[in-house]
C-alpha cells in the first residue's frame, strides 16, 4: 500500500482514537488495570442516610443502563482503532482477517478501522 495513503489513514485513526477517548471520558473511567477497558461511572448512590431522593436515584440508574451499551460499542470501536494502528506499525495493515486478502482502499477510507473486507462482511 502507498506510504502516503497509510499516513493519511493513520492520521484518521489517531483522530478517531482521540475523539472516542474524549466521548468515553465524558461518562466513563479508564480502567487502569485492564488496558483498553472503560467503566461507565456508576452514579453515586444517596450520600449519607439523610435526604435520599429515590426518584433522582431511579433516574440515575436509568441513565447508567442507557450509557452501558453505548460505552461497550465505543469501547469496541476504540479497540479496533488501536488494533489498526498496531497493524500499521507491524506492516500488516489493510489485510482482511477472514480471507487474508487486501481490503479495498475505498473501504479503508470510509472506515480505516475495518478488520474484514466487504465480501466477508456481507
Ligand atoms: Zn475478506
Amino acid at each position: 500500500m502507498d506510504k502516503k495513503l497509510i499516513q493519511e489513514l493513520k492520521n484518521n485513526l489517531e483522530k478517531e482514537k482521540d475523539k472516542l477517548e474524549k466521548i468515553l471520558g465524558s461518562f466513563a473511567q479508564k480502567d487502569e488495570k485492564v488496558p483498553g477497558d472503560w467503566d461507565t461511572k456508576f452514579p453515586s448512590m444517596g450520600q449519607g442516610s439523610e435526604g435520599v431522593d429515590l426518584e433522582r436515584e431511579a433516574d440515575e440508574v436509568e441513565k447508567y443502563s442507557t450509557l452501558l451499551p453505548i460505552e461497550h460499542s465505543l469501547e469496541k470501536r476504540l479497540k479496533n482503532v488501536d488494533l489498526a494502528l498496531e497493524n500499521i506499525k507491524k506492516g500488516k495493515y489493510g489485510i482482511c482477517e477472514k480471507c487474508k486478502k487486501p481490503i479495498s482502499i475505498q473501504r479503508l477510507k470510509v472506515s480505516p478501522e475495518a478488520r474484514i473486507c466487504l465480501k466477508c462482511k456481507n
